[in-house]
């Protein structure tokens, strides 16, 4: 049985056309589920007591449950529970412009990052559509507040779960749905280069942000085994491409670790690499992880590397620090729960 959290307004057209119904019905569970957020189908009551049963039949409307959370200042990490008893966690970070909130995209994570939490949690699946809508609808109903942003930067490699992902996003869009602007939606991607073409053909407006971390190969390599098969020469063409098809510009992820990629000479060299694209580049202060042996470069040398960008006319911003109290950085909180 099917979880109707994982129908796009799409899908569920079909499927009513298929039961000899009309297609706008779609529109009025749409309404149900998002607007009114309704437990239960009897509850939509403006729906014919057999097509009630029909879909009573082929969905079930099970969530996820919330095991644990911690509270910082301004953030708020939740550990999920899903029917399988398999865990994911989602952070919401309340902004000045809006509750923005990190998404996880698998149940671990297979790219390998050297810097990255999550990735000591080998994937054990990629997560299903109706699993990334219900931690939005779970952190809503705790808040009592909307979501206004979504970002892909939760567990996981939203690229590795490509056509769930896109659903999600298409549900999450749908006026119809959640109703989060395209926007106010970023997908994440270590820089998995096929699927950035596909999604470049796929015309979605939703912004794109690439995980860089390195400006040559050698030392990108090091941090993201992904770049031994798709190397900087190659996503950098296929993100000149996405830029000039889509007219919209590419967010360029920096983590800043200290001695390994924050010096002046990678500065420079970013900075060349960068130069023409339509781009700008977001300075991340690495969060410390115990079990990783990285450190964060100190404010100096954010503030150095900045200045290097800026004075080659690089767009760049440095990216607020949340919840290192809380164990923000991606999969953390995952990894210390399993092993404790
Ligand atoms: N797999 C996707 C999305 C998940 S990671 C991607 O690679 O983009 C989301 C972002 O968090 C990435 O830029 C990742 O490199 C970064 N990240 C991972 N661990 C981090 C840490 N400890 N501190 C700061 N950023 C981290």
């Amino acid at each position: 049985m099917k979880n109707i959290y994982g129908m796009t307004l799409d899908n569920l057209e079909q499927y009513f056309l298929e039961h000899n119904e009309k297609a706008f019905k779609a529109t009025q569970v749409f309404e149900w589920l998002y607007k009114r957020r309704v437990s239960t189908f009897q509850e939509m009551t403006n729906v014919k007591k057999e097509t009630l049963e029909q879909l009573e039949q082929d969905f079930n409307m099970q969530g996820i449950t919330l095991v644990t959370k911690t509270e910082g200042k301004d953030v708020i990490k939740f550990l999920f529970e899903l029917a399988d008893s398999n865990k994911v966690e989602a952070v919401l970070m309340k902004h000045d412009y809006g509750n923005s909130l990190c998404v996880s995209t698998e149940v671990g994570c297979n790219m390998g990052c050297a810097f990255c939490e999550s990735g000591r949690l080998k994937k054990v699946r990629h997560l299903e559509t109706h699993e990334m809508v219900l931690q939005i609808l779970a952190v809503e109903s705790y808040l009592k507040e909307r979501v206004s942003h979504v970002v892909l930067m939760g567990i996981g490699e939203p690229f590795d779960n490509y056509d769930n992902v896109i659903d999600f996003i298409s549900i999450i869009n749908s006026g119809k749905g959640i109703d989060i602007g395209a926007r106010h939606i970023t997908v994440s991607t270590c820089g998995i280069v096929p699927k950035i073409e596909a999604f470049m053909q796929d015309g979605k407006q939703v912004n794109l942000a690439i995980s860089l971390h390195a400006p040559n190969d050698t030392l990108r390599n090091q941090l993201m085994p992904i770049n031994k098969a798709y190397p900087i020469e190659q996503l950098i063409s296929v993100l000149k491409k996405y830029s000039q098809k889509t007219n919209r510009r590419v967010t360029f992820e920096y983590i800043l670790l200290d001695g390994v990629n924050d010096t002046d000479a990678c500065a420079l060299e970013l900075a060349q690499l960068l130069k023409g694209l339509n781009c700008y580049v977001n300075l991340i202060p690495y969060n410390e992880t115990s079990h990783i042996e990285f450190k964060k470069s100190s404010k100096e040398t954010i503030m150095r590397f900045y200045d290097i960008l800026k004075k080659n006319k690089i767009n760049v911003t440095i990216r607020k620090e949340f919840g290192r109290r809380v164990m923000a950085a991606c999969g953390q909180l995952r990894s210390n729960y399993e092993e404790a």
